[in-house]
């Protein structure tokens, strides 16, 4: 866990990032603000073998430019000759070269790495593990990851509103992590996240073994967002905190 933060961090923290690791092969899934320094702290980057990312929010990604940075011109990724695959959504290519255009740079993200927008309906193998992709209703086009190995599974709801997709992407997964961003339901307009109870309410009906709540800020009250989570869940409940270590 490198990162948990909604939008914005807590202070020392990052957004969302996750390390998932099997065997000797290293997968970064999401990198938003501060996720780079904390990998850093956590692994050789350039180890890294691919990068996933869930949806084009900042909070997601944003942590690319300098992880980009890194791989072009530091000492240690020259040494390594490393460039890591990099799984972005549809559109992600165009979305990158807008963003590093503002400073002309517009092939930074895709030099650096070796981009590939994936097919959400395929299954992506990086041996030894294999991942699927399901579409969940978020403000922008949004994708739930499932990462499986030998017969274990973890399964990451990335940021959506409440919804039956991910319910049946995640049947009987062994680990499943869902966003617990809200405090209490937005009132207005379209709706993007989830409360706490309504994640432990997703999980009960999808059969989740274990759930970790996760994009929570520090700054609410995590006691109440667990008791909340486990009275709808009705089983293990965890809070995901920077450095946590989950085995599936
Ligand atoms: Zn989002
Ligand atoms: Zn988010």
């Amino acid at each position: 866990m490198l990162g948990k933060s909604p939008a914005w961090q807590d202070a020392g923290g990052a957004c969302s990032g996750y390390l998932v690791e099997a065997g000797d092969r290293c997968l970064l899934l999401d990198c938003g603000n501060g996720v780079f320094g904390k990998l850093r702290a956590a692994r050789d980057f350039t180890q890294v073998c691919a990068v996933v990312i869930s949806h084009l929010h900042a909070d997601h990604f944003i942590d690319l430019v300098p992880y980009a940075y890194a791989l072009a011109y530091s000492h240690q990724a020259r040494a390594a000759g490393s460039r890591p695959a990099l799984y972005a959504p549809p559109g992600a290519r165009e979305t990158f070269r807008r963003i590093t255009g503002a400073w002309q740079a517009e092939e930074l993200i895709e030099d650096a790495f070796d981009l590939h927008e994936y097919d959400p309906a395929a299954e992506l193998a990086l041996d030894p593990m294999q991942l699927r992709f399901h579409e969940v209703p978020h403000f922008i086009r949004t994708h739930a990851v499932q990462v499986r190995e030998g017969g274990s599974s973890f399964t990451y709801g990335a940021d959506c509103r409440p919804n039956e997709a991910i319910v049946a992407f995640a049947r009987d997964t062994d680990l499943l992590m869902l966003e617990a961003t809200l405090e209490q339901p937005e009132e207005a307009g379209c709706r993007g996240h989830l409360t706490p109870a309504e994640a432990g309410e997703h999980a009960q009906r999808s059969g989740a073994r274990r759930l970790v709540l996760t994009h929570m800020s520090g700054d609410h009250d995590l006691a109440w967002a667990r008791a909340e989570a486990v009275r709808t869940f009705g089983g293990p409940v965890e809070l995901a905190h920077e450095g946590a270590v989950y085995d599936v």
